[in-house]
C-alpha cells in the first residue's frame, strides 16, 4: 500500500516536473522569439562565408537572433517589436575601420581645428585666410591647430613640385598666435614663428634622431618640422586637452564615423605619446573612452593597440617599461573597449620632401640613393633593425598582437623577419600581428605574411589619391604594385581596410571604389589594373577583415546568428551600381548593438 502510494506520488511529481519544464521551455521560447527589432525587405549582404544574400534580420538584446526571408523573420515580431522596412535597400555588416585615429581625426577638424584639406582649401592664400579668421575668433596667445594641407594640391605649388610654404606665410596673418598645421599624412608640421619661439626652436636646434628641423638658406628655422620626433619639439610647448574636453572630441569623432557607417574602429592610443600634433593622444583618451562606456555614451566599438614611448619612434625600452607600468582599464566590456596589444613604427612615409618609407630599391625622384629608413632610434641601420626585431619578439612572447606601421617594402620585410623569428621560437597560433599600411610588399613577403597568419591593413583611397604622384617618384612597376590587394588575397593574406583618419576621410565607399577600379583620382588613369579586387572582396575587407584583425570574427564582421547587431544601411545596391559611382553611395542608417546611432534625413524607415 505504502509502496503504491509512493509510486503514485512519484509519478505525479514526474508529470508535474515534465509539465513545468515544458512550460518553462515554452516561456523561454516565447521570450526568444519576440525580437526587439526586425529588419525586413532588405537586400541583406551578409558577408558570411558564401557571401550569401538574405532578406531580413531579427535582433534581440543587441545580438542577431535570426537571418532569413521576410516570412522566417516575421515570426519574431511581438507586441513590442520595432519593425524596420528597408524597402529593398541594401544592408551590410557595420564597417570596421582597421586602423585610424578617431579622436585625433575629430580634434583636427572644426570646431576644434582648421580644416586645411583639399578642396576646403585650394591654396596657401585660402589657408592664410582660415588662420586669420581663427586668430580673430580665439584672440592673441591661443594655439591654433589645423590639419590636411598637401603641397601637391596647393595652387601656388602647381608648377613648383619642390616648393614649400614657410613660417612667414603664417606670421603674416597670425603673428601673436602659435600656429601648427599638420600636413595630410601627419608626418610634417608647418609652424609659425610664434610656435617656434615658444618651443625654443632656433637656428641652433639640431635635428632630433629620426626627424628634421627645416632651415632656410640663412640657417633659420623655416617652419617645417619633418617627422614626428621633430614636431614633438614644438608640441612640448602646446597645451594638452583635459579628459573632459577629450570626451567631447571622442563623441564628435564617433558621430562622424557613424555617419559613414562605421561601427568599430581600431585606434592606437598611448600611455606614452602624450606630446603630439593633436594634443589628444595618450592615456587620457583611453580614460575618456572608459568614462563614456560607463555613461552608456559609446556609439562605436574601439580596439586599442597601446602606444608606448614617444609617438613615431618607439624603442624596446619604451615597450618594456610601458607595458610593465601601464594597466589597461579592466572595468570595461571588451566588446566595446578592447585592448589589442601594442603599436610601434618601423618607417615613415614615401612622400616628398621626406621619403622616409624604407624601400629595397631607391626612389626614382629625387635621383640619388634615397632608400628611406627605419624611424627607430639607433646608431646604425643594423641597430635599428635589431631593435625592431626585439620589440616584435617581446610582444609575441607575451601573446600580444603587435601592430607595426610599415610602408616601404624593406620595412615590411623587416617586420615579417621579426614575426618569423618570434614564431619559430613560440609557435602561438592566432596572434594576427598587423602590418599597418603595408603599401609596398614583395611577393615572397606576402607568402610569409600568410604563413604566419598576419593581417594587412591598407588604405585603398591612398592608391587613388597618390597614384599619379607615385608614377613620378616610384616608377611604373612599383606604382602598379602599390597596395597589391589582389596579390595579397591570392597569397592567402587576410586583408582589412581603413582610411587611417585623419590621413584620409573615413569614407569606405571611396575605398571600395579605389580597390575595385585602381583609378587615380586626378588623372583618371588606371594604375595597376592587375591588382583590382572584386566588390565582395573589398566589402569583406572593410567588415569581416577588420573583425578578424580584432580577433573578434566570432562575434562581429558579418550578419549571422549569434553576432552583434552592427549594421549599415546604404542608398544604392553596392553590388550592382556602376563601379565609378560606388563612392557616391550614401549611408542611410547605422546601427550598433541593435541601436540606431545615425539616421540620414532621406532615410524613410
Ligand atoms: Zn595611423
Amino acid at each position: 500500500m505504502e509502496k503504491e502510494e509512493c509510486m503514485k506520488k512519484g509519478i505525479m511529481y514526474l508529470i508535474l516536473t515534465i509539465l513545468m519544464v515544458f512550460s518553462i521551455a515554452q516561456y523561454v521560447d516565447a521570450q526568444a522569439t519576440e525580437a526587439d527589432l526586425i529588419i525586413i525587405n532588405g537586400k541583406v549582404i551578409t558577408v558570411d562565408k558564401d557571401f550569401s544574400i538574405k532578406q531580413a534580420i531579427a535582433v534581440k538584446n543587441g545580438w542577431i537572433v535570426a537571418v532569413g526571408t521576410n516570412a522566417d523573420i516575421q515570426k519574431f515580431a511581438g507586441k513590442k517589436t520595432q519593425v524596420m522596412d528597408l524597402k529593398g535597400k541594401a544592408i551590410l555588416p557595420g564597417i570596421n575601420e582597421s586602423h585610424g585615429h578617431t579622436t585625433a581625426f575629430a580634434a583636427v577638424r572644426p570646431p576644434f581645428a582648421i580644416d586645411a584639406r583639399y578642396p576646403t582649401v585650394k591654396s596657401v592664400a585660402d589657408i592664410k585666410s582660415a588662420v586669420a579668421a581663427k586668430a580673430k575668433e580665439l584672440g592673441p596667445g591661443k594655439w591654433i591647430r589645423g590639419r590636411g594641407w598637401n603641397t601637391s594640391l596647393l595652387e601656388e605649388f602647381k608648377n613648383d613640385p619642390k616648393g614649400m610654404p614657410t613660417r612667414k606665410d603664417l606670421d603674416d596673418v597670425a603673428p601673436d598666435n602659435p600656429v601648427i598645421l599638420t600636413d595630410w599624412s601627419g608626418h610634417t608640421i608647418w609652424a609659425n614663428s610664434k610656435a617656434l619661439q615658444l618651443a625654443n626652436i632656433t637656428r641652433n636646434t639640431p635635428d632630433p634622431d629620426g626627424g628634421k628641423v627645416g632651415k632656410d638658406a640663412a640657417g633659420e628655422p623655416n617652419g617645417m618640422l619633418e617627422e614626428i620626433p621633430a614636431f614633438a619639439l614644438v608640441m612640448k610647448a602646446a597645451p594638452l586637452f583635459t579628459v573632459e574636453e577629450i570626451k567631447n572630441i571622442v563623441i564628435k569623432g564617433m558621430q562622424e564615423m557613424n555617419l559613414n557607417g562605421v561601427t568599430s574602429a581600431s585606434e592606437p592610443l598611448g600611455p606614452g605619446a602624450d606630446q603630439n600634433d593633436f594634443g589628444v593622444r595618450g592615456s587620457k583618451v583611453i580614460e575618456a573612452y572608459r568614462q563614456l562606456y560607463k555613461e552608456g555614451k559609446l556609439t562605436m566599438r574601439v580596439a586599442i593597440p597601446l602606444l608606448y614611448g614617444k609617438y613615431g619612434s618607439v624603442t624596446y625600452e619604451d615597450v618594456m617599461k610601458g607595458s610593465q607600468t601601464y594597466k589597461f582599464p579592466t572595468d570595461v566590456d571588451p566588446f566595446w573597449v578592447k585592448s589589442s596589444g601594442f603599436k610601434i613604427f618601423a618607417d615613415g612615409v614615401p612622400l616628398p620632401p621626406i621619403y622616409t618609407a624604407w624601400m629595397w630599391e631607391p626612389y626614382v625622384v629625387p635621383p640619388g640613393n634615397i632608400y628611406g629608413g627605419l624611424v627607430i632610434p639607433g646608431k646604425t641601420e643594423q641597430a635599428k633593425y635589431d631593435e625592431l626585431i626585439k620589440m616584435v619578439e617581446y610582444g609575441h612572447e607575451r601573446g600580444w598582437q603587435v601592430h607595426v606601421h610599415a610602408i616601404g617594402d624593406r620595412a615590411v620585410s623587416s617586420f615579417i623577419d621579426g614575426v618569423e623569428k618570434a614564431t619559430l621560437k613560440n609557435p602561438w597560433p592566432k596572434l594576427r600581428h598587423v602590418i599597418i599600411h603595408g603599401d609596398f610588399i614583395k611577393m615572397e613577403d606576402m607568402k610569409r605574411a600568410a604563413k604566419y597568419g598576419m593581417a594587412h591593413g591598407g588604405m585603398p583611397s591612398v592608391h587613388s589619391l597618390l597614384a599619379d604622384q607615385f608614377l613620378g617618384f616610384m616608377g611604373e612597376e612599383r606604382s602598379a604594385n602599390h597596395l597589391p590587394f589582389r596579390s595579397l588575397i591570392d597569397a592567402g593574406v587576410i586583408i582589412s581596410m581603413n582610411a587611417d583618419a585623419p590621413s584620409t576621410y573615413p569614407d569606405w565607399r571611396a575605398g571600395v571604389q579605389a580597390a575595385v577600379t585602381r583609378q587615380a583620382s586626378k588623372s583618371g588613369k588606371v594604375v595597376g589594373p592587375e591588382q583590382r579586387v572584386s566588390r565582395a572582396e573589398a566589402i569583406r575587407a572593410y567588415t569581416w577583415g577588420g573583425a578578424w584583425q580584432d580577433l573578434m570574427e566570432s562575434v562581429k564582421g558579418s550578419i549571422e546568428v549569434k553576432k552583434l547587431a552592427d549594421f549599415c544601411v546604404i542608398s544604392d545596391d553596392i553590388l550592382t551600381v556602376d563601379e565609378h559611382k560606388i563612392k557616391d553611395i550614401k549611408v542611410l542608417m547605422t546601427i550598433v548593438g541593435g541601436k540606431t546611432v545615425y539616421k540620414a534625413q532621406e532615410a524613410s524607415f
